[in-house]
């Protein structure tokens, strides 16, 4: 039998696969739709995984200020492509700080 376990790309939180899953960076829909190649994929742990998707919810934004015509106009899918992205990378840094600051006030 393989070692089946896994580590939380975010929290560092080890565990058995079945509570450390594989997720996309890019939700699978919104790649395909970019006409994109599936995203590379993080091992995240439940809460992270479940944390990152509320983080989405409020980042990621299906409508963008155009200034050009003062519009608010729909995004398109690779924007939304780089978003999910830069959104990833933001909660990462979020929970590297939040670590950061737990293992200072110890
Ligand atoms: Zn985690």
């Amino acid at each position: 039998m393989t070692d089946v376990r896994g580590t939380c790309k975010v929290c560092g939180y080890v565990s058995h696969l079945g509570a450390v899953a594989q997720h996309h960076i890019i939700p699978k829909d919104v790649s395909k739709q970019a006409g994109m190649p599936e995203s590379a994929t993080v091992n995240l742990c439940c809460n992270c995984h479940f944390e990152l998707y509320t983080w989405y919810r409020t980042k990621v934004t299906d409508m963008v200020y155009d200034p050009e015509t003062k519009r608010f106009r729909d995004k398109s899918w690779d924007e939304k492509v780089k978003d999910y992205e830069s959104a990833f990378n933001e909660f990462k840094k979020y929970r590297d700080e939040q670590k950061k600051s737990v293992r200072e006030s110890k």
